[in-house]
Formats: C-alpha cells, sequence, structure tokens
C-alpha cells in the first residue's frame, strides 16, 4: 500500500524560472566536468545534461578564463534553444573572479559558495560579503553547500573546543556532524544579514556516508525553513554510486526531505555524464515523486526463462520507451507515469502484467511458445513467433497514441 509523501514546508527559490521547495516538485540537477574555459566542450555538455533531463546544469567556476566563458556559454546555448539555468561553482577565489567579471554573475542563475573555501582569518567575512553583495546586486540565489571535505576548519576547531569543555563530550564525528550544519545555518543567517532575500538561499551539507548524510539531513530539516540540496557527495563509480546515493536519497525524500537533487557519479572513462541524470530521475521515480519516462517492470530471470529473448525485449522496450520521450513529452502528457511490465513465465508473468498499463508474459522452458499481451489489466492478444518484439513495441505505440493527451 503506497502512502503520500508529506514535502517539509521551505520558502521556495526561484533559480531561473525553476522553483526550488516551497512544495514545488523535486528539481534533478547535474554538474559538467569539462574545463568551463573549453567553451565549445562546456556547451555541448550542458546540452546533452539538458536534454538528458537536467533542470538546472552547474559548472565550475575556477578561473578568469572560466569566468569570462561563462557568459559565452551562456549566449550559445540560448542560441540552441537551450534555456536550462546555470549555476557558477565558486571557491577561494569568487570574490575575485566576481569583481573581474561581473557579467559572469550576470549570466549565471545561481551562485554555489562553500563556506569552507570562502577564504581564512580576517580575509573570510569580507570575501563572504563580497559573493553575497554580487547575489544581491545581480537579485541571484545561492546555495550555501558545506561539504565534509572542506569544512571550515576554524569552525570545526572552535566546536572541538567547545565540546572538550563539556562534561560529557560528544564524540568526533558527531561534533563533526554539527559543525557542518553550523557552518551551513551559520553562513545562511549572516547571508541574511548582508541583505540576501530568505527566498534567495538555498542550503546543502554533503557527506560520503550514507548514515551520516541522513543523520545531518534530518537535523538540518528541522532546523530551518531553507530549501536543501540533497546529494551524496563522492559517491563513487557504477553501481557503488548508485547505491549509496539511492540508499541515502530515497530515506529523506521518504521523509519529505530535500527539493533538489543530485547523484554524483564517477563517469567510467568515455561514459556519458548524463548517467547522473538518469539515475536522479529514476530514484524520484521509483519513489513515487515525478514521472519522467514510462519504466519497464521486468522480472529477473530464472532457469524457467528460455533464452534471452526476454532480457532483449525488457531492454529494447526500455531504451525504445526512453528515446520516444522527446517526442512524446508535448503531445501524450501523463505518458512518463505509464507502467510496462516484460515478463519472464507463466510463474509470476500475467499477475505483474495484469497491474500494467501494457504487460507481455514471455513463454518459460516447457510452456506454450506463446505470449499473452495484458492491456490495463485484461487479456487482448497472444503473441507467437518472430515478430512477438515488434510486434508488442506496436501494441504499446498504439496504447500511447490512444490513450494520452486527449
Ligand atoms: S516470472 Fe518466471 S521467469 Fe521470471 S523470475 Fe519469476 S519464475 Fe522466473
Amino acid at each position: 500500500m503506497s502512502h503520500t509523501i508529506v514535502h517539509r514546508p521551505t520558502r521556495r527559490v526561484l533559480v531561473g524560472g525553476i522553483p526550488i521547495g516551497g512544495g514545488a516538485p523535486v528539481v534533478v540537477q547535474s554538474m559538467t566536468n569539462t574545463d568551463t574555459s573549453d567553451i565549445a566542450a562546456t556547451v555541448a555538455q550542458t546540452h546533452e545534461l539538458w536534454q538528458a533531463g537536467s533542470e538546472l546544469v552547474r559548472l565550475t567556476v575556477n578561473t578568469l578564463e572560466a569566468a569570462q566563458a561563462v557568459p559565452v556559454i551562456r549566449a550559445q546555448l540560448d542560441a540552441k534553444g537551450c534555456t536550462v539555468p546555470l549555476i557558477g561553482d565558486f571557491h577561494f577565489n569568487g570574490h575575485k573572479l566576481l569583481t573581474q567579471v561581473p557579467e559572469c554573475a550576470a549570466a549565471l542563475a545561481k551562485l554555489r559558495i562553500n563556506p569552507g573555501n570562502v577564504g581564512r582569518g580576517s580575509k573570510r567575512d569580507d570575501q563572504f560579503a563580497t559573493l553575497i553583495d554580487f547575489a544581491c546586486r545581480y537579485d541571484k540565489p545561492v546555495r550555501i553547500g558545506v561539504n565534509w571535505g572542506s569544512l571550515d576548519p576554524e569552525l570545526l576547531a572552535r566546536m572541538m573546543d567547545d565540546n572538550g569543555q563539556r562534561a560529557n563530550p560528544h564524540e568526533p564525528e558527531a561534533v563533526m556532524r554539527h559543525a557542518l550544519i553550523a557552518s551551513a545555518l551559520e553562513s545562511a543567517a549572516r547571508a541574511e544579514a548582508l541583505g540576501l532575500a530568505g527566498d534567495h538561499i538555498v542550503l546543502s551539507c554533503k557527506l560520503s556516508g550514507v548514515r551520516d548524510l541522513i543523520e545531518v539531513y534530518r537535523d538540518l530539516a528541522a532546523r530551518c525553513d531553507y530549501p536543501l540540496h540533497l546529494g551524496l557527495t563522492e559517491a563513487g563509480m557504477g553501481s557503488k554510486g548508485i547505491v549509496a546515493s539511492t540508499a541515502a536519497l530515497s530515506v529523506l525524500l521518504q521523509e519529505g526531505i530535500g527539493d533538489t537533487i543530485r547523484v554524483s557519479l564517477t563517469p567510467r572513462p568515455g561514459e556519458s555524464r548524463t548517467i547522473e541524470v538518469r539515475v536522479a530521475q529514476e530514484i524520484l521515480q521509483t519513489i513515487g515523486l515525478r514521472a519522467f519516462t514510462p519504466l519497464v517492470t521486468a522480472c529477473p530471470g530464472c532457469g524457467r526463462t528460455t533464452s534471452t529473448v526476454f532480457q532483449e525485449l525488457a531492454r529494447d522496450i526500455q531504451d525504445w520507451l526512453r528515446s520516444q520521450m522527446p517526442g512524446w513529452r508535448d503531445p501524450y502528457p501523463g505518458v512518463e507515469a505509464m507502467a510496462v511490465a516484460v515478463m519472464g513465465c507463466v510463474v509470476n508473468g500475467p499477475g505483474e502484467s495484469k497491474h500494467a498499463n501494457v504487460g507481455i508474459s514471455l513463454p518459460g522452458s516447457n510452456e506454450t511458445p506463446v505470449a499473452p499481451v495484458y492491456v490495463d489489466g485484461l487479456k487482448t492478444v497472444t503473441l507467437k513467433g518472430d515478430r512477438i518484439a515488434a510486434e508488442f513495441q506496436g501494441i504499446v505505440e498504439n496504447y500511447v497514441k490512444t490513450h494520452y493527451g486527449h
């Protein structure tokens, strides 16, 4: 039995026209890994991420050349019809870069500031104030993005000292978690004191440990009403990164915590960056928070599966559905929530197929070589022969055209 997820109430922040928080759907974002000063490569990858479904794209702005490239990247994306808001990721020298290239601030939809990397000692406050001043002047929201890998050392040292004075000191890990939250909240309060509106602030506190992340975000969510950006930092590569991100994000999202997410996967060499967008979408869709593309329910197969036909059909239908979405999205609204089932034998095949909008139960070993197809729970046709895959695809396509957009 499913239940409705109650979103934690937050302020609403507009990022390039896209609402974050305040009851808006959870937003998917990603980050390029190109050298931002390589304009052609960054435009191409940003466009690819956007086409894959990334609703916000973050770029690193680390050099003068990168800052100068940002307005050109924005203009080239606009010329291609790619409206995705760009977020500038600033560390160490953001105050200088924006002072040298204010057009960079104008071209961005949001600034990400890491309070641990704004500066040290007496310079810290001035440099933070300069960044906030640019955000105010150009009316840009800011994500105050704390990361345990770059936690403000002065704050951590202060909190460790205070902890040492306690009669019952906390474990160092607990102090570190408290320091992450304090860094985010103190920085947000300072940004507001400097004139940044409260509805221009998003917070994040990223760690690479799943349980630590969950604990920190629960605490942060209870202590403020800023929208929260969720992500496990340094999640890793392949299935490790996907599992870790899913384990962390799904718990928080189920609790209504998280207004925008990024899945920080390390791509394999040569692998498309868009995989992180797909995983983020699939997390949201499998939880039932959003729908992006029809998903195929498929059984894992077992000793009853006769051949690779079943695996190939499940894969081909999923790939085909995904490839159709750009053309289906406008004429067939609602199609993104369609459920398709591809099952390997009679054990669970008919039952699971009946629960889907369109389902097929392929013949297992020792079964008559026929594949009953179910549409909205009713058996409509039985396929056989070499053209089962093509005919099933035709049935799904017909279902889309006759059930959505009318
Ligand atoms: S539906 Fe059939 S083929 Fe698929 S896992 Fe179950 S028993 Fe095996």
